[in-house]
């Protein structure tokens, strides 16, 4: 039994109706993944409809996503609560990374559609990139890496640490 699983009833029926786009998106499979799996898969938090990830081709180092556990496209067909959880971990993430990595700025936003630049358009993702001065001489326009991989399990467990000390509080919010 996965924890994503615990918190999504519906799946159920979302997967017996949507079986093959279910099981070829990356990110339905990271969240189904077997908890004990979470450091390798790069998830960082697990909430309640909502979790937060690395981005494993990263735009810049702390390169997070939020996303619900639901296989959605849109913002619509997410409900009120799910949406208020994205933002609220979105929020949380963003204080997180800027106790964590001091960043000058950030890129926060959700790519809706191939047009637009979503690299996996069928599972809503919202990006959180830090932003440092003069990093944009070496940010690409699209996706393309220029961090480490090796840098991803330092900076995974730099999160989980800041998180474990200081977790969402019960209504997600950043503990100030
Ligand atoms: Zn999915």
């Amino acid at each position: 039994m996965t924890v994503g699983r615990l918190y999504t009833p519906w799946r159920m029926k979302y997967v017996t109706t949507t079986q093959v786009e279910v099981e070829g998106c990356i990110f339905c499979a990271k969240c189904n993944d077997q908890h004990e799996r979470d450091r390798e898969n790069f998830l960082v938090y697990r909430g309640q409809s909502v979790f937060a990830m690395l981005n494993i081709y990263p735009y810049n180092t702390g390169h997070l996503m939020i996303l619900p556990y639901h296989h959605v496209a849109t913002l619509a067909e997410m409900s009120v609560e799910m949406q208020v959880e994205l933002i609220t971990l979105t929020t949380y993430f963003t204080e997180l990374l800027t106790e964590l990595m001091q960043p000058d700025g950030f890129n926060i936003g959700i790519n809706i559609g191939r047009a637009a630049g979503a690299g996996i358009d069928s599972h809503l993702h919202v990006h959180i990139v830090p932003r440092w001065s003069g990093d944009s001489n070496f940010m690409p326009v699209i996706g393309e890496t220029r961090v480490l991989p090796e840098e991803l399990n330092g900076t995974y467990d730099r999160i989980v640490k800041l998180l474990n000390e200081r977790p969402p509080t019960a209504d997600s919010g950043w503990p100030h």
